[in-house]
């Protein structure tokens, strides 16, 4: 891709981000992470040459793979996808800024018994199915906060920073502000607790997440889509 079309898309991303997020307050400070997955490591070399340096994968091998290739670059990688528990050696061993779709208890013991074991931390969020949608995984909101309550008192090494979740798959806005707003009362819940990251918004709903109170959107197609005419 041209770096000036990747330069438009991001100078776009972020007008947006800026505008949602001064509608919230000049005081609310939302992070964008960049996703991959549907472009080249060539094209978020450009991104980060532009300026962006949170990047985001949903497969580990990817995100193992583009943190090799770049690694002379001081990215922050992001493991954003459902983690299966034969893969966590790996997800270990690329050292992820953080890790963003814990997703059940299983996972969340096995990892602390391999974190405790290498006597490291990582930094994850809770996924929330919000929209409970059979499609996603996550914990139910019903669940969230007693989960999250646990797995803080039970794995110390794993260190719960906040939420994650995908809005509600659908074409009715106000089904999606809904999930947002779902989660966004879980996040308010946990704050107290040492929650500081409440992560939702992607291409198609980044800006009515900010507006329910994201601190960090995961933005893949609206950055890396070759459209002129956008
Ligand atoms: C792919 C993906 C995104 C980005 O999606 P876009 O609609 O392309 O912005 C965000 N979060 C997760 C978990 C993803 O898998």
């Amino acid at each position: 891709m041209e770096k000036e079309l990747l330069r438009k898309n991001l100078d776009d991303v972020i007008y947006k981000i800026e505008k949602a997020r001064l509608s919230v307050s000049g005081h609310h400070i939302v992070q964008l992470v960049a996703v991959g997955k549907y472009t080249t490591v060539q094209n978020i070399e450009t991104l980060y040459s532009l300026g962006q340096r949170a990047f985001g994968e949903n497969h580990v091998q990817q995100l193992e793979s583009r943190s090799k290739e770049l690694e002379d670059l001081p990215i922050e990688w992001h493991m954003i996808g459902t983690l299966q528990k034969n893969k966590i050696n790996k997800l270990l061993d690329i050292k992820p800024s953080l890790f963003q779709a814990l997703d059940n208890l299983d996972l969340a013991k096995e990892l602390e018994a391999k974190l405790a074991n290498k006597q490291k931390t990582l930094s994850c969020l809770l996924q929330v199915n919000s929209a409970r949608e059979d499609t996603k995984s996550g914990f139910s909101p019903e669940v969230a906060i007693e989960t999250y309550l646990q797995i803080l008192s039970e794995c110390p090494h794993i260190k719960l920073e906040g939420i994650m979740s995908i809005g509600a798959h659908s074409n009715d806005v106000k089904q999606i502000q809904n999930s947002f707003e779902t989660t966004y009362k879980i996040y308010e819940k946990l704050q107290k607790n040492g929650a500081n990251i409440c992560s939702m918004g992607m291409s198609g709903d980044f800006e009515l997440a900010i507006k329910c109170g994201s601190n960090l959107v995961r933005v893949g197609s609206s950055l890396f889509e070759n459209n002129l005419n956008s």
